[in-house]
C-alpha cells in the first residue's frame, strides 16, 4: 500500500510540477472497490481524503472507522430518495450535484452548511451532469437561490474513449468553465481518474479521484 501510494504520489508530482510549480493537487483515495482494511492501511500512510459512490457504503465505511479523523467525499449518482440518508452522514464534499432540480432538493434537507461541486458533462459522449454551455448559469443560480450550500467549484467524469485527443478537448472545455467560474469564487477542479488523471492534471485539475490505481491489487 505504502508503495503503492508512493508512487502514485511521484506520478501526480511530476505532471504537476510539468502545469505549474505553484498548483497544488489534492489526492482523493476513491475507496468504493475495498474494504475498511485497506483505508485504515492508507491512512496508516498519512493519507485522509477518501471518496464513495454510494450513499450505503459511504454511511457504512464512515462509521465503522468513526474514530479515525478522515475527510469522506460522495462522488456517485444521489437520487432524491437518498439524500437525507447522505447529509445524515455528513458528507466533507459531495461532487456530484448534477442539476439545479438536485440542488435544491438537497439545500431544502440541509440541517448545516453543505460543501458542494457541480457535475458538467465535459462533452456529450459523457453521462450525468450539466451541460458545458449552460453549467455557469446554474451555477450562478445554485448560488444564488441555495443559501445552505456551499458551491466550491466543478466535478466531471471526462471521456471514456480511446482516442486521448477526445479525452484532452473535454478535460480542456471544462478547465475554461472552471476558469470563468473563478470568479464566482470556484476553487475546486475535481477532474481526473486512474486512466486520465496525468492529462487532466495537464488541464488544471486540482483534484484527482483515483480508485484502481491505489486499490487493483489488494483485490486480487
Ligand atoms: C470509481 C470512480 C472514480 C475512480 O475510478 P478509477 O478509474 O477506479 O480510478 C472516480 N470518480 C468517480 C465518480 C467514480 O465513480
Amino acid at each position: 500500500m505504502r508503495n503503492k501510494l508512493a508512487s502514485l504520489l511521484q506520478k501526480i508530482e511530476r505532471a504537476r510540477i510539468a502545469y505549474s510549480r505553484h498548483q497544488i493537487v489534492k489526492l482523493l483515495a476513491v475507496s468504493k472497490y475495498t474494504d475498511t482494511q485497506s483505508i485504515e492501511a492508507l491512512y496508516a500512510c498519512g493519507h485522509r481524503a477518501f471518496g464513495e459512490n454510494k450513499v450505503q457504503d459511504l454511511s457504512s465505511k464512515k462509521q465503522e472507522l468513526a474514530c479515525l479523523p478522515l475527510e469522506w467525499h460522495f462522488i456517485g449518482n444521489l437520487q432524491s430518495n437518498k439524500i437525507n440518508s447522505l447529509l445524515r452522514s455528513n458528507p466533507y464534499l459531495i461532487h456530484s450535484i448534477s442539476s439545479l432540480e438536485l440542488a435544491l432538493e438537497v439545500d431544502k434537507r440541509c440541517e448545516r452548511e453543505q460543501r458542494v461541486l457541480l457535475q458538467v458533462q465535459s462533452s456529450s459522449l459523457s453521462k450525468n451532469g450539466v451541460d458545458l454551455e449552460s453549467a455557469p448559469d446554474i451555477y450562478r443560480e445554485i448560488q444564488k437561490k441555495c443559501q445552505n450550500l456551499k458551491l466550491q467549484g466543478i466535478m466531471t467524469m471526462g471521456v471514456n474513449s480511446v482516442n486521448p485527443r477526445e479525452i484532452e478537448q473535454a478535460f480542456g472545455a471544462t478547465k475554461d468553465v472552471f476558469d470563468s467560474l473563478q470568479k464566482d469564487g470556484a476553487t475546486i477542479l475535481s477532474m481526473g481518474m486512474s486512466g486520465d488523471y496525468e492529462m487532466a492534471i495537464a488541464h488544471g485539475a486540482n483534484l484527482v479521484r483515483i480508485g484502481s490505481e491505489l486499490f487493483r491489487t489488494l483485490a486480487l
